[in-house]
């Protein structure tokens, strides 16, 4: 597996199984979406998608507040939040790369099934062939 890829949770080509059934946990207080590679703030405890958290930074320069609670935060307090993480890797996604494909299975498997190019083609070739 490439290690790059481990820190970047991309949601393509997938879509999670039941999604209105996932723990509200799961989801970002400002995009309303499952966590996307979720960060948390020390100090607080709240967890926000890293993008979400920067693109709630960048509005305010006079300092840094979380957008749920309002504490004030910098940097340091900004932490992987490892459990949410392991959890979305852990649930059940459908690959939607392909419209034929019917792969089901944990989203971390998923990385792989898209890595090794598993998903089932249309007959019409499209982008099958590269070289
Ligand atoms: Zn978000
Ligand atoms: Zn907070
Ligand atoms: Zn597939």
């Amino acid at each position: 597996m490439n290690e790059n890829q481990l820190g970047d949770l991309s949601y393509q080509n997938m879509k999670f199984l039941n999604e209105e059934s996932i723990s509200q946990f799961l989801h970002c207080p400002i995009c309303k979406k499952i966590f996307n590679n979720p960060k948390r703030l020390l100090l607080c405890g709240d967890t926000f998608c890293e993008k979400c958290l920067q693109a709630s930074r960048s509005k305010k320069k006079g300092g840094n507040k979380c957008f749920v609670c309002g504490q004030s935060y910098s940097q340091e307090h900004i932490q992987d939040d490892l459990i949410p993480k392991k959890i979305i890797e852990d649930l059940r996604v459908q690959c939607t790369r392909t419209k034929d494909c019917q792969w089901v299975g944990i989203l971390q498997e998923h990385k792989i099934h898209i890595q090794n190019n598993e998903c089932i083609e249309q007959t019409g070739q499209e982008k099958q062939q590269k070289k």
